[in-house]
């Protein structure tokens, strides 16, 4: 997880003369030792948070900002319990650009966000419904769309097409991802081309936008939703801010971007809390069921 932890704070001890990292900081007669690690800080409020008070929705206490989640722990909050199945757990990129370093940059990637590519799909069931999920990581080369992350994405909606489920898709991105080039926008279409046949399929299709989702992935799958959910505050956009400002010449809105804007601009269909996401997704699901859909229990 990267929730701005910080590894050198306050109170933290940092490093030891020897260069090997201390477990904790005890300073004689003051009170009991503080363990490395147990603080983390806001980026909205600036608060420096003990890591015990958030719970599994991954919420500030302090400002309820919603924290950047994993694949992992989105499926903990999201999905019944036992119920997800991974689909395509194995599939890795390689380096069809020869990109340099890019197979470097996968591995290092891959430890850091602890799966092997930037989007997780499967099948699960929320409040008792079956669908297909695909959860995007922004610890992963912040979510970049490269060609397997376009192709997990596609199968995972063909899968969904072939059984008569809907799909939902967590979208966060930083965009197409560089180092693949072409390939990686070519992941536009193909994922669209794909959501297209599951639209004439007559199946519900949910994006649920979280901080941030920007670029190519804006750009297509994650605005193709029959219903576009968000959560509070993500940034939504294709350039960033500083690009549009540069282009334009102009001040740019207060709060441009941000979840609450789209919403009123209309890119956005309604804003949900974290804790209420998966009782608003089963009731969705529940609404628009497919009387199709094949059983998967
Ligand atoms: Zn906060």
């Amino acid at each position: 997880m990267n929730l701005s932890f910080k590894k050198k704070n306050s109170l933290s001890g940092g490093r030891a003369s020897g260069g090997k990292r201390k477990a904790e900081r005890r300073v004689p007669g003051v009170g009991p030792a503080i363990p490395d690690g147990m603080w983390i800080k806001c980026n909205t409020c600036k608060a420096i948070i003990y890591k015990k008070e958030v719970t599994e929705y991954k919420l500030c206490p302090n400002c309820d900002a919603h924290f950047r989640m994993s694949p992992s722990e989105r499926i903990r909050v999201t999905c019944d319990e036992g119920s997800f199945v991974e689909l395509d757990a194995f599939l890795e990129s390689e380096n069809p650009m020869e990109y340099p370093e890019y197979e470097e940059i996968i591995q290092a990637a891959q430890k850091k966000a602890g799966i092997r590519e930037a989007v997780v799909t499967g099948r699960a069931k929320i409040e008792g419904e079956d669908v297909v999920l695909a959860i995007m990581d922004s610890h992963y080369m912040m979510g970049s769309m490269g060609s397997v992350v376009g192709e997990k994405v596609t199968r995972a909606v063909e899968y969904a097409t072939e059984h008569m489920l809907p799909v939902i898709i967590f979208t966060t991105s930083g965009g197409a991802r560089m180092q693949e080039g072409i390939i990686s926008l070519m992941q536009m279409a193909k994922t669209a081309e794909a959501l297209g046949r599951h639209d004439e399929a007559g199946l519900l299709y949910i994006t649920v936008l979280t901080d941030p989702t920007t670029g190519g992935v804006t750009a297509s799958f994650a605005m193709l939703g029959d219903i576009i959910l968000s959560e509070p505050r993500a940034l939504i956009g294709f350039a960033g801010q500083r690009v549009i400002k540069g282009t334009i010449h102009q001040e740019l809105p207060e709060g441009f971007q941000r979840a609450e804007f789209q919403l009123e601009h209309g890119f956005v269909d309604r804003i949900v809390h974290r804790e209420k996401l998966k009782e608003e997704l089963g009731k969705l699901l529940k609404l628009h069921k497919c009387v199709e859909s094949e059983d998967l229990a």
